[in-house]
């Protein structure tokens, strides 16, 4: 869940992404305010479908905000048992 703040500035009013937390069990995943980290934890669960032509289109796209703990500990062992289970990569960045 993206949780947004909103504050004044003179002569307009902001709001900018303030924090972004699960929505399953509501920890928070990212803080713009948090201390910079080299940690990386990334999750995207997402899902885009529409017509695109080669002068452009238009997409719908589902999706949800899932920290890492609720994407191995419980969406995980549901996908496991539903026959698709996760896959393990080691990726250079
Ligand atoms: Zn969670």
């Amino acid at each position: 869940m993206k949780h947004f703040t909103t504050y004044m500035e003179p002569a307009r009013e902001v709001t900018a992404l303030h924090r972004i937390t699960c929505d399953l069990c509501g920890q928070a995943i990212r803080d713009e305010g948090a201390e910079p980290s080299y940690y990386c934890e990334e999750v995207v669960i997402r899902a885009k479908f529409g017509n695109v032509y080669p002068e452009g289109g238009t997409l719908e796209q589902l999706e949800v905000d899932c920290c890492l703990d609720c994407f191995q500990l419980r969406l995980g062992p549901w996908l496991a048992v539903n026959g698709a289970p996760l896959r393990k990569s080691v990726v250079d960045v």
